[in-house]
């Protein structure tokens, strides 16, 4: 074996990647990570997966920034991506920490002044702490002056957050991953969660060993499908259709929770006139279920003593996400099963920090805490705390901003630890948008797609290089600790954001991650309680934690909902199509999703050797039969058309699709999965149909 050189220190920390949120530790010698391994946190109980373990030295590449940079005069943006990948720097020329900030934030101000506040906007990011998502939004709505910031929550769970608040009153997860343990049922729907969320999957596997009934409904058979005693294999497109078949079997079957509807819910009578054209008879054809599974899944759900469902991306990123929710939780509230340990609903959340960044207000339409921008009360309590007047007006949204780039509405961004020249959807057009910008401000640790774009960028800190508090997907707030001093001339991310808020105008003088939860504390009700003291002493604390004497509340629900009358709000789903179906044309279905070895855009990922060596190469899967009939062998070349795009990626085979389906990670710059889907949004949510396009699949000379 190979003697691991001995440590100089070792630092307690958390994973910098999903919303697991494991607890892990590094093991630092001469400001290099040499190891890390995990810590018995509540997520994790030691347990890490393939990108915690093995995941970290990407803070130690070649590639990362390390000077302040500004392009250069004689390289002007193109719509096409340019980006060398083996010499990234060439359009640019170095500069000072001074000269970079002034230009940066001049560029902004001068935007501002002379079009005003809303031809600015701002993405912050779901990879930094809650500080620097704070910081962040603050920065847009009190120095550019509108709500225009946002950040890939848009891109992920909006729908199921949107669904939440208008249906239960609160957009987080309602009891903890760990209360598998306490199910009689699982369900899992639209969530590939053995890659995507692996050791939360690892207790899922666990609690079905044990003899709990595991129930997983997807479209593709995934990993986590094995372990299941029900898995329903439904038509991409017809959640609603099936969800809705679902609820109608419980009611057909006398498994309503007459009480809990009677006392903790309104608006049932309508639900239930609207589901009655929803039999299982009538759905089986629509979703692809027969009329009697559907039926003995409803039962087994709805009788279960206690049954908890999980979701993911393949429930929320559709045109109709909002309503592939809305039916999730009135199947959980007609059940009666949610407000005790082991029931609820779980949208497993993707990033590290996506609930925290959401939570402290990186979101358009609302302050930290979910107060609504255009709410009076809200606004006043802010423009107390904040000391400024602020935007009554709802800001724009992810895409809706690129769309205002590209009709020359908004001409200045702030784009913060974000890459939307990979993970927008129809990159060809948001690329268009990025390159059309007068003035655009990046703050990165790699020179991404999107940096590419910029007039400035700012070299920040990894993960590992900062301190700060991030919100898993079960609400618990856990303390982030720095592990090693950031490269060169790189800064921490709260300094960047602090410098360039004073050149806005800004009087800040925050003095590190602590002095800024303070104010979270201030600013944010349900984590009062929680302090920074306090973190450090139990490193992790679940909201709501409206003072310092509560332990924390992993269940919640448990008396009334947050909303007008405690009770819960039943929502009909009604049925629609995905914005672009197969045609002659383009007659197959393109799934885009997540590796387990690779992260989102692949920044961080595809510079760690270990999980580059894993998946170096971008690669589209599809049912062996369907390779067959193109003529291809696994391993050769295939390109995927749409009417946006083409890229070419190495053939797998994967009986887990069906037939007409091809699916694509979208971690690959050289096949570029967001170069096909389209743009489309849910109409409520705003979120893109990522799930769901129409392509072409041909054999290829090579990618
Ligand atoms: Fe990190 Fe998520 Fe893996 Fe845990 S499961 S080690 S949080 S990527």
């Amino acid at each position: 074996g190979v003697a691991l050189e001995a440590p100089d220190r070792s630092v307690d920390s958390v994973c910098p990647y999903c919303g697991v949120g494991c607890q892990l530790t590094y093991h630092v010698k001469d400001n290099r990570i040499l190891q890390v391994t995990g810590r018995d946190g509540p997520a994790n109980h030691g347990r890490l997966c393939v990108k915690g373990r093995y995941g970290f030295d990407y803070v130690h590449h070649r590639h990362r920034l390390t000077k302040p940079l500004i392009r250069r005069a004689d390289a002007p943006r193109t719509p096409e991506l340019g980006l060398d990948h083996d010499d990234p720097f060439r359009d640019f020329r170095e500069a000072g920490w001074e000269e970079a900030l002034a230009f940066a934030a001049g560029g902004l101000k001068a935007i501002r002044d002379r079009h005003g506040p809303k031809a600015l906007a701002g993405f912050g990011s779901a990879k930094g702490s809650n500080e620097e998502a704070y910081l962040f939004q603050k920065l847009v709505r009190t120095g550019f002056g509108s709500n225009n910031v946002d950040h890939c929550t848009r891109l992920c769970h909006a729908s199921s957050v949107a669904a939440l608040l208008e249906m239960i009153g609160s957009g987080a997860v309602s009891n903890p991953v760990a209360d598998v343990a306490e199910a009689d049922v699982i369900v899992i729907i639209g969530s590939n969660t053995t890659d995507n969320h692996p050791v939360a999957a690892t207790f899922i596997k666990n609690a079905a060993r044990a003899g709990k009934t595991l129930i997983v409904m997807d479209p593709r058979r995934t990993a986590i499908a094995r372990h299941a005693r029900h898995f329903l294999q439904f038509r991409p497109d017809s959640d609603v259709a099936l969800l809705n078949a679902l609820m109608q079997a419980v009611i057909e079957q006398g498994l309503v929770d007459e009480a809990f509807v009677r006392e903790r819910t309104e608006e049932y009578a309508a639900l239930k006139a609207h589901l009655a054209a929803f039999t299982p008879e009538a759905m089986a054809p629509v979703c692809g279920i027969d009329a009697d599974t559907i039926r003995e899944v409803a039962r087994v759900y709805a009788s279960a003593p206690n049954a908890i469902i999980f979701w993911g991306m393949g429930v929320s990123q559709h045109v109709h996400g909002t309503d592939n929710s809305r039916a999730l939780i009135s199947l959980a509230l007609i059940s009666g099963q949610i407000g005790r340990p082991g029931t609820g609903l779980h949208p497993l959340r993707g990033q590290n920090n996506v609930q925290g960044a959401s939570d402290v207000g990186l979101i358009p339409m609302v302050f930290p805490d979910y107060q609504r921008v255009d709410n009076p009360e809200a606004r006043a309590r802010f423009e107390a705390l904040w000391g400024t007047a602020l935007d009554p007006e709802p800001g724009l949204t992810v895409v809706e901003i690129m769309h205002a780039a590209k009709a020359g509405e908004i001409r200045g961004m702030y784009v913060m630890g974000e890459n939307p020249a990979m993970s927008d959807p129809d990159l060809a057009h948001a690329r268009a948008a990025l390159a059309g910008l007068e003035h655009l401000v990046v703050q990165e640790i790699f020179m991404t797609e999107t940096a590419w774009y910029a007039d400035v960028i700012l070299p920040a800190s990894a993960f590992p290089e900062k301190s700060g508090t991030f919100t898993n997907t079960d609400r618990r707030v856990q303390l982030g600790r720095a592990a090693l001093d950031p490269p060169g001339a790189a800064r921490q991310d709260l300094w960047i954001v602090q410098e360039m808020a004073r050149r806005l105008g800004l009087d800040w003088n925050y003095d590190g991650p602590a002095s800024v939860f303070a104010e979270l504390r201030r600013a944010m009700p349900s984590i009062a309680g929680i302090s920074w003291e306090r973190l450090e002493r139990e490193d992790a604390v679940t909201y709501p934690c409206p003072s310092e004497a509560d332990p924390g509340q992993p269940v919640i629900f448990t008396e009334e909902f947050p909303r007008p009358g405690g009770r819960a709000r039943l929502v009909p789903a009604p049925l629609r199509n995905a914005a672009e179906l197969p045609d002659g044309d383009y007659p197959w279905v393109l799934i885009t999703g997540r590796q387990l070895e690779h992260w989102h855009t692949g920044a961080m990922t595809r510079r760690a050797t270990v999980l580059d060596a894993i998946e170096p190469f971008p690669v589209a899967s599809l049912h062996p039969e369907e390779l067959e009939r193109l003529g291809l062998r696994p391993g050769e070349a295939v390109t995927l058309r749409s009417r946006r795009g083409a890229v070419t990626a190495f053939a797998r085979a994967d009986r887990g699709l069906s037939p007409g389906q091809v699916f694509l990670p979208f971690c690959y710059h050289e096949a570029a999965a967001n170069l096909l889907t389209h743009d489309f949004l849910d109409p409520v949510a705003k979120i893109p149909e990522f799930k769901f396009c129409a392509v072409r699949v041909e054999p290829a000379p090579g990618p």
